[in-house]
Formats: structure tokens, sequence, C-alpha cells
């Protein structure tokens, strides 16, 4: 007999027909009402994600996620990760070098912003583009090398694979990725 699925139910158990109510002790410490007890869920870790799209002549600079965390051996965009629970964020200071203290060309898009859910992780994910006409190029190697990043021809971009949130993003603002 299937005792879970025909006595034992969770909402309305029938111990009195109950073959085992001789030796369940819910039942003979009258706190059958108590069980099964609900485990609360664990709350989702909040991450806070800022990618940085880079564009120089036909080239996006991407990365594949090595680490083991979410999205491994996916590609991404520079991404900065921030703690702070405010959707504003301020450049690295390595990312502030790059451009010999010149006003850095970055196009923010709020309208870009996302919530995603994981299983167990929610992410605030926002988005900036810069088209990098003018760099410190030294300075700009420097930071490719640290951050593992890697031009790649804009129309070889669309063949890797990206978590699903990052390929929405190119499909709405596909015309920044078009070869000029
Ligand atoms: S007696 Fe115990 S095992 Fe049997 S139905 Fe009741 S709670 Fe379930």
């Amino acid at each position: 007999m299937e005792l879970g699925a025909l006595l034992c139910t969770p909402k309305k158990p029938a111990c009195f027909s109950c073959p085992l109510k001789a030796y369940c002790r819910a039942f003979q410490e009258e706190s059958v009402e108590k069980f099964p007890q609900k485990i609360p869920k664990k709350a989702k870790k909040k991450r806070f994600f800022h990618y940085i799209v880079l564009k120089k002549g036909p080239h996006i600079y991407l990365k594949k996620r090595e680490k083991s965390d979410i999205w491994k051996g996916l590609y991404e965009f520079f991404l900065y990760e921030y703690k702070e629970e405010s959707r504003t964020f301020s450049l690295p200071d390595s990312f502030k070098k790059l451009f010999c203290g010149t006003k850095i060309p970055l196009i923010s898009l709020p309208e870009a912003s996302i919530d995603h859910h994981l299983t167990h992780q929610k992410l605030a994910i926002s988005f900036s583009l810069i088209t990098l006409d003018c760099v410190d190029l030294l300075a700009f190697d420097h930071f490719l090398l640290a951050e593992n990043l890697r031009p790649i021809p804009i129309e070889k971009v669309f063949h890797l694979p990206f978590p699903i949130v990052l390929s929405n993003f190119f499909h709405r603002f596909a015309s920044f990725f078009s070869i000029d």
C-alpha cells in the first residue's frame, strides 16, 4: 500500500485506518497536525552586476566565465560586480586610468536594467556602453590582461554562448553591434 499517497496525506491523514498508528509517534503524541514540517525557504542571494560593453573598431571585448560560479563556460562583457544595494555605481579606478583623464564616453542604459532570477540568486543587472576611440594603449593592454578580456570580431560574437540575459541584451541593442 502506498501509505503516503492513500492514508498519510499531508493535509488530512487517515490515522484511524492506518496500520502504523500503533508505531507512529505523531499519532501517539497527538501531534499529527504539526507534520510534515515546513522547511523555510532560503532567501535568494542578491548580487549586483554592471556590464560595460566595450567596443573598439570591429571588436567587442569579452571574457569567458571560468570560476566555479554561475554561467561557467559562457561569455560576458566586462563585469563590474558591486556590493551596494543601489542601482547607481561608479566606475572602478582601474578603468578611469584608460582614458588619460579625458571624459569617459560612457553611455548608460537604464532602460536595459533588469532583475534576473536564478534558482538561488537574484541578480540586479545594469548595462552601459563605451566606444573606445581614444584610450591609453599601454594601460588598455594591462587592463585587458588583468580582466582576461579578449577582442572578438563582432560577426563572431553572435556565435558564442552567452547567458540568456546577455543574449537578450544583444538582440535589444543590435544597432550598437553593427559593424562600422
Ligand atoms: S498514524 Fe501516523 S503514519 Fe499513519 S496516517 Fe496518521 S500520521 Fe500518518
